[in-house]
This record gives C-alpha cells, structure tokens and sequence, in this order.
C-alpha cells in the first residue's frame, strides 16, 4: 500500500510570519491517514521544525547540492536540510531546471545525495506545451525519469512528482485522461527498470495547479498518490481542503 502524500512547495514565499499556516494546518489535520509535508524556502525550515514538533506535518527542502560539503557558495546539502528538520527535498522542479539551468544528470546526483543522507527525494518531471502538441509527451517523461533518477531508489527515498510545466501556476491543468495516461506510463516505466516491488511502492504525485476545486477528480485517476501543490499550499485555507480530498480519497 502506498501512504497518499500531499507536498506544498512554498517556492520563495514566505516569512516568518507565515509560520502560523503550520499551526493551522496541523488544527485542520490533527492525524491524517496521507502524509502532510510542507516545503518552506530554507530560512523557514528550522522555525517550521519547532512549530511542527508534536504534530503530524513533515518538512522538506526545495532544493540541496550534490555535494556534502565544500566552496559552493549559497548552497544547500542534503545534511543540512535534513538537520533543519527536513525529512524531504524537492528536485528538479521546472522553475530548477529552467531558472538554474539543471540537467538530469544533476538532478540524478542531487538526488543520489539526498538519498544517501536518508531524505526521500521528489524529483520532478514535466512536459512543456510545445512538447505536449507535439506528442512528445511520453518520451519527455521517460527520458526525464531515465536521466534524474537514481539507480539505488526505492518506495521509501524516492517520490516522482508530475508537473507539467504549462499547468505550474497557470490555472490550467491537463484533464483526467492526460493525466492517467502519464502515471501509468510512469508506473510502468518504474516497475521495468526496479521490478514490480520497487515499482508498485514509489509514489506519484500530481502536481500543476491543483485547487480544492479539482482535487477530487485529480485524486481519482489511476495511479496518483497524491500532489506537489505551489500557489495553494501557501495558506492552510486552501491547501488543508487538498488534503481533505485526499483524505476522501484515501478512504
Ligand atoms: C509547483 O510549482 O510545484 C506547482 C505545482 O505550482 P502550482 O500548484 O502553483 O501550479
């Protein structure tokens, strides 16, 4: 069974004054059945750590280095997040990827790091539009999996998030369909590569644009376990009726 798991990724968003989401968030899940991470930018994750202690919610970065340590000014190690109290970190999102310039390669080392340090890593994958017309979806993602993700994953380090980037904080989203079609490619392209064990027990989230008002149908297609939301996980008023309906779904 895969434990249903809602990520909110607060981007550069935030200050301290936003920690009171986490308080709230907590009031509306005392004891979820899904799993609740919040990913605050990294000057938040130490003041998260101690507003989350005692309850539920889980922690993680959006981004770490491939290194452990060394001259890498302004980056982040996967130890260091993981000593804020991160147990997850977000990597290769497109905003990663297209901003930083992160190849696959790159984000498969991160990930490598991060899982080495006992993270569970969510890499992220996504087709553009100009991709998708061209029906060249599949063979984006799977190159994309191929390329970012780790030899040694398993259920518990590593999470393949979903997010095709014409959907990230555009309102638009791709329908049931578009979307089933995808994670069961990705399912199977998982069993294939770690055999049916490894491949049944790693989750896919959906994520792009995912509202309180789509989230039911989105949870409702085959093989999403959940979502990495943005925008609407930035309040508890929004991100904690997600997580309802992923609680209902769970059911
Ligand atoms: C994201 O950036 O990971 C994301 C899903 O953003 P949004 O929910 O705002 O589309």
């Amino acid at each position: 069974m895969r434990r249903r798991l809602a990520a909110g990724n607060w981007k550069m968003n935030g200050g301290l004054a936003s920690l009171g989401e986490i308080d709230a968030l907590a009031a509306a899940h005392p004891a979820p059945r899904s799993e609740v991470v919040i990913c605050p930018p990294a000057t938040l994750l130490v003041p998260a750590r101690d507003r989350a202690r005692g309850t539920p919610l889980r922690l993680g970065g959006q981004d770490c280095h491939a290194e452990p340590a060394g001259a890498h000014t302004g980056d982040i190690s996967a130890a260091m997040l993981k000593e804020a109290g991160a147990a997850y970190v977000i990597l290769g999102h497109s905003e990663r990827r297209g901003d930083h310039g992160e190849t696959g390669e790159l984000v498969r080392a991160k990930a490598t790091a991060a899982q080495a340090e006992g993270l569970t890593a969510i890499v992220c994958v996504g087709e553009q539009l100009s991709e998708r017309e061209a029906a060249n979806t599949l063979d984006i993602i799977g190159g994309q999996m191929s390329a970012s993700i780790p030899d040694g994953s398993t259920g518990h380090n590593l999470v393949v998030a979903y997010e095709p980037v014409w959907a990230i904080g555009t309102g638009r989203t791709p329908t049931p369909d578009q979307i089933g079609e995808v994670h069961d490619f990705m399912r199977a392209r998982l069993e294939r590569r770690f055999g049916a064990g490894v491949g049944r027990s790693v989750r896919l989230l959906y994520g792009g644009s995912v509202r309180a008002g789509n989230a039911e149908t989105i949870f409702a297609v085959s093989n999403v376990d959940g979502a990495l939301v943005g925008g609407a996980s930035l309040t508890a008023a929004e991100f904690a009726p997600i997580v309802s309906a992923l609680e209902a779904a769970a059911g």
